[in-house]
């Protein structure tokens, strides 16, 4: 509710007093342009992985320290931050100075001649490595928990030492700093004249039986959650647009987990524990027998969930801790990178008349079918054959039909198998090659079969590794769970739909075991026992996945003459082209 108020407060003020102020001459209110959101990363000294930098916006490497001597900045890993920098692109590099345990800030801070030579000191390493700007770490002024040394005037040196810093790094460099989520220690109004944002270090909450970062309050949290931090800020005078919230990309346990554990080593839950989400906090975790938490972490629906509050309450963006943490498919920075990631302005200039669409056809898709197949199988294959022949509606691409895979497949952006992948040698090789070298696929039910007659080693592993297991029979429809809420195929679907009736296979291996697979889409456990005459008892069982190998989605739906009967449904499958081919290696056709 303070939340709330303030915001109210803050409009009423920009209400009442604006006319004013613009009656006054103040134009550059209005001059001002919105500040670009921003995804801050940090990356560690102590850690290998190479971020990769189209996934943000900003890294603060960590860390730097001050000098024994109080009058300058040392540099962990120097070799590796001098990597980083190099290895930039538009990205934007500063060094974090701190850390927890990292101490003389209060003897650095407490005279103007050490801060000014530790302000210099920051300035030259920025000019040194090529970066652009210095994140300081302070963790905290006043406070002497972290073992570091802490005087009641920390506050007010730490103003002093950010004007400090901004005169000497200059209007242009960037200055930022990392902030508990109380809130407390610091005199904001003060030092906001100086900095660029905020990092609200909006995790180490609690630990279990407590959330480690919830985001907002249930009864596993204590006095802090994320949003709490946010609105702490607020009431401290920071305004939203200089608020970053950070994230964690590591959790804490107990009870054998260990106590700090990098999302890449998350361990399946031991005996007598179980996986939940927690409704009100927004945050997964491991329960007891008694439904206490003993793993408390964080994953893509919880990091989803946050760049949504980031999203809707106007902060600046986000920022996690640390890179390092995700795993080998850096899935956490991708969540975080396709909500929060600024996209382009299109200025009025840009738009194309509306002529453009109609007269120029955007990508060349090619549908490969059969008609030797059983009769359902066909039955779906006409079905796709008019559905994506409506789609391709006022050429706004060409869809080429063939029975037989054609020897070019370059001009194609993608090839739709609706019920059937080749079988001939020649025709197979084709398939890979073009695949290999970036090709797009979307696939439907029979195309992904696959059993020890198949004899295409290279295809099987391309869906995933899994052959065919066993399925439901008859065709039934089915509750399906859409998994991701951030993947493009599946942000605008409803968390559960009933898909029309079809046959749907179970696969060994699951699919899901292979790291490279995302699954999409998957059979409610509800539907089980699912059959009459086949019937399915349980089991993991994916229905819509894409290896992130390659270009590619599988849709395992697709058998008899219903699958196009369900608007969601078909959502789906436009979705899954549309996404393929936006993927293109010649570029996003969409935005040609
Ligand atoms: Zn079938």
């Amino acid at each position: 509710m303070q939340f709330h108020s303030w915001t109210m407060k803050a409009n009423f003020l920009r209400f009442v007093f604006l006319p004013f102020l613009c009656l006054a001459g103040v134009q550059a209110l209005h001059a001002q342009e919105p500040a670009e959101r921003i995804i801050v990363a940090y990356v560690t000294s102590w850690t290998e992985t190479m971020p990769d930098v189209s996934l943000m916006t900003h890294i603060n490497y960590a860390f730097g320290h001050v000098t024994d001597s109080f009058d300058g900045v040392r540099i962990d890993n120097v070799e590796r931050l001098r990597r980083i920098a190099d290895a930039k692109g538009k990205v934007k590099v500063c060094l974090s100075v701190g850390g927890w345990g990292s101490g003389r800030f209060s003897e650095m801070a407490s005279t103007e001649a050490r801060r000014k030579a530790f302000a210099a000191s920051c300035a030259a390493a920025v000019d040194e490595y090529g970066l652009d700007g210095i994140d300081i770490d302070w963790e905290y002024p006043t406070v002497p928990a972290a073992g570091i040394s802490a005087s009641p005037r920390d506050t007010e040196h730490y103003t002093l030492l950010m004007k400090e810093l901004r005169s000497a790094l200059g209007p242009d460099r960037l200055l930022t700093l990392a902030s508990a989520c109380h809130a407390r220690h610091i005199d904001f109004p003060a030092i906001l004249p100086f900095v660029d944002w905020v990092n609200v270090m909006a995790y180490d909450m609690g630990r279990p039986p407590l959330h480690n970062a919830a985001l907002y309050a249930s009864p596993h949290t204590g006095r802090f959650t994320a949003d709490e931090a946010v609105k702490s800020h607020l009431a401290a005078g920071v305004p939203a647009d200089k608020i970053v919230m950070g994230m964690p990309f590591y959790g804490h346990g107990k009870e054998g987990y260990g106590d700090f554990v990098d999302y890449k080593d998350l361990p399946a839950p031991r005996s007598g524990h179980q996986a939940l989400w927690d409704a009100e906090a927004k945050v997964p975790y491991y329960a007891d027998a008694e439904g206490k938490p003993v793993l408390s972490f964080d994953n893509v629906r919880s990091i989803g969930e946050k760049c949504l509050y980031i999203l809707k309450n106007g902060l600046r963006g986000g920022m996690y801790w640390e890179y390092g943490c995700d795993n080998g498919t850096a899935e956490l920075a991708r969540t975080v990178a396709e909500q929060l990631m600024p996209r382009p302005f299109i200025s009025a200039k840009a738009v194309r008349p509306a002529s453009y669409a109609g007269s120029q056809p955007r990508f060349r898709a090619l549908l490969y079918y059969s008609e030797q197949v059983e009769e359902a199988h066909l039955d779906f294959t006409r079905q796709a054959i008019t559905f994506f022949r409506e789609l391709a509606f006022g050429r706004g691409f060409i869809l080429d039909l063939a029975t037989s895979l054609p020897e070019d497949l370059e001009p194609y952006d993608v090839i739709i198998m609706p019920d059937v992948a080749p079988s001939q040698p020649a025709e197979r090789s084709r398939f890979e090659r073009y695949m290999e070298a970036g090709g797009g696929w979307v696939g439907f039910h029979g195309a992904g079969y696959n059993d020890l007659s198949s004899n295409w080693d290279w295809f099987r592993n391309f869906l995933g590794g899994g052959r065919f297991l066993c399925n439901n029979w008859p065709p039934q429809p089915a509750l399906m769970e859409v998994e991701s809420r951030t993947h493009p195929v599946t942000r605008n679907l409803p968390q559960q739909f009933v898909a029309p009736e079809s046959e749907y296979y179970q696969w060994d291996p699951d699919p899901r075991s292979n790291p490279s697979v995302q699954v999409l889409v998957s059979l409610s456990e509800a539907n089980f026992p699912f059959g009459i005459k086949d019937v399915v008892f349980g089991g993991d069982f994916p229905v819509v996945w894409t290896n992130r190998d390659y270009r590619m989605i599988y849709l395992n739906m697709g058998h008899g003459s219903h699958c196009f009967s369900d608007a969601t449904q078909n959502l789906l499958f436009v979705n899954a082209l549309r996404w393929v081919v936006s993927q293109s290696s010649k570029g996003d056709p969409f935005l040609r």
